[in-house]
């Protein structure tokens, strides 16, 4: 049920609440907050928001004035498990001070306009967001005795446990070998306690919870939530994270949403399952077709494959993304749609008879996506292949990992890197500014930002380089 600023009110009244935690998502997808006394909130808050200076903001200091205010969700409010003194949390969209506008590049309110959007073209009322982060969990280095050795720095080429060293104390729970995590139990699988603690701990802050494991990669793990209504569902992610990264740290561990963090293992990716309604009714299903798919929803799996080369550049949005991004890793590459099939980019889970359970699910995104921008871009994406009738083609069912060359140059295929992606974002736009939703001047701060993380791994030496050259 929506929660108004008199509920919150009454909330921070009833149980003696004193501060309040005003957190925002910056543009790089990464919370930041505000601890303000409890007086200092009234209702007024809740729509004139509450004064803070945007001008240290990576990203927003290109605004003239600097002075921005949060206004606070009222819908989101929750204690936050990770102070000691009682504060009640809230998360907010920024708007300008003077004229209450929201800002345009907040990522929250962006999302906003992306649904209202969705609204005024008659299409559908509501879209369903189901997100999917993966991460890994490694010993903190400060917590770990001896060397820390079992920290992989981000210099490692090999993944640590391939080399012969011998651990201190013994290897006493069987190490998960590469691509053997999913899902071997105790005492391989070490982190039962704390996966499910990080899962609870979001169940108790209002993230539909379903469930939890061990993924496929060594160290590397998942926990599964709802979907939910898109605004929500990216929230749940910001949560997630916060979660995850904060439990970690309690177990003297540190958690990573990094795609590739280590080489010729599993990536991390965010999988995202989609789908669109009006009035309470489901719109991707249809009877007897090809994986009971509506027209609407070919047409929307249409849009995502024809812009998927732009909009990677939101939801793989890293110079890392791309190191995931190859075959092999369950990582799609491949611009087609399956039934079934993990190693198509749009894939179409297999649901039982329910019209309400009919989804597609992107795989190719991965979770340092800010979840606002990434899935505002693949809404419009996908309302653009509606509006244009963009026909998808034909379900690709083989295992793609295992086509022939030639076979496979017959598939468009995703950007290399992240400057190819911001190429693609510059060349292909125009699906994104309908509405006004994103504007011109947030994808370009959007790519010089990003080109210029392009441009610092480019002019540094990388390890790899060494084993190839230094002796050559
Ligand atoms: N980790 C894989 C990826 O990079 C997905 C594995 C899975 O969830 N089946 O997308
Ligand atoms: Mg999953
Ligand atoms: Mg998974
Ligand atoms: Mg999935």
């Amino acid at each position: 049920m929506a929660q108004t600023a008199q509920d919150v009110l009454r909330q921070i009244h009833e149980d003696g609440i004193e501060l309040i935690d005003l957190k925002f998502v910056d543009l790089h997808g990464k919370w930041q907050h505000l601890t303000v006394c409890r007086d200092l909130i009234d209702e007024a808050s809740f729509s004139d928001g509450v004064a803070f200076d945007g001008s240290s903001i990576r990203g927003w200091k290109a605004i003239n004035e600097s002075d921005m205010a949060m206004v606070p969700d009222p819908n989101t409010a929750w204690i936050d498990p990770f102070y000691s003194h009682k504060t009640l949390s809230l998360i907010c969209s920024i708007q300008e001070p003077r004229s209450g506008k929201p800002y345009g590049r907040c990522p929250r309110a962006l999302a906003q306009k992306a649904l209202n959007y969705l609204g005024s073209t008659g299409i559908a009322d509501t879209a369903y967001f189901g997100p999917e982060p993966e991460f890994f969990v490694f010993d903190d280095v400060r917590y770990s005795s001896g060397s820390g050795s079992s920290f992989y720095s981000v210099d490692s080429v090999e993944a640590p446990w391939n080399s012969s060293r011998l651990e201190e104390g013994g290897n006493l729970a069987y190490k998960i070998q590469l691509k053997e995590g999913y899902f071997p139990v105790a005492p391989n699988d070490t982190l039962q306690d704390m996966r499910t603690e990080m899962l609870l701990t979001m169940g108790s802050l209002g993230v539909p919870i379903e469930k939890q494991h061990h993924e496929v990669a060594t160290a590397q793990h998942e926990l599964g939530i709802k979907f939910a209504e898109l605004i929500s569902a990216a929230d749940n992610v910001m949560i997630y994270k916060y979660v995850v990264r904060n439990v970690a740290r309690k177990y003297g561990k540190t958690a990573t949403f990094m795609p590739k963090p280590v080489f010729a293992d599993n990536g991390s990716g965010m999988h995202v399952h989609q789908s669109l309604w009006r009035g309470g009714n489901p719109l991707f299903f249809g009877e007897g077709t090809y994986a009971n798919l509506s027209q609407t929803a070919r047409w929307y799996i249409g849009g995502l494959l024809k812009h998927a080369p732009s909009f990677l550049a939101f939801t793989n949005p890293t110079t890392n993304s791309y190191k995931r991004l190859v075959p092999g890793f369950e990582a799609p590459v491949n611009l087609v749609y399956s039934q079934g099939n993990r190693s198509a980019a749009v894939r179409i889970p297999l649901t039982g008879p329910s019209p309400k359970a009919k989804r597609l699910e992107f795989r190719s995104g991965d979770a340092l996506s800010n979840p606002y921008l990434g899935f505002a871009a693949m809404l419009m994406a996908g309302i653009d292949g509606i509006k244009n009738q963009i026909d998808p083609g034909d379900g690709t069912d083989v295992d793609l990992f295992e086509l022939s060359p030639e076979e496979l140059a017959r598939i468009s295929t995703v950007p290399a890197s992240l400057n190819g992606a911001l190429e693609a974002l510059d060349a292909d736009k125009d699906y994104l500014l309908a509405g006004g939703v994103f504007t011109e001047d947030f994808i370009n701060n959007w790519i010089t930002l990003k080109y210029e993380e392009v441009q610092q791994l480019r002019q540094r030496p990388h390890p790899h380089e060494f084993v190839m050259y230094y002796a050559a």
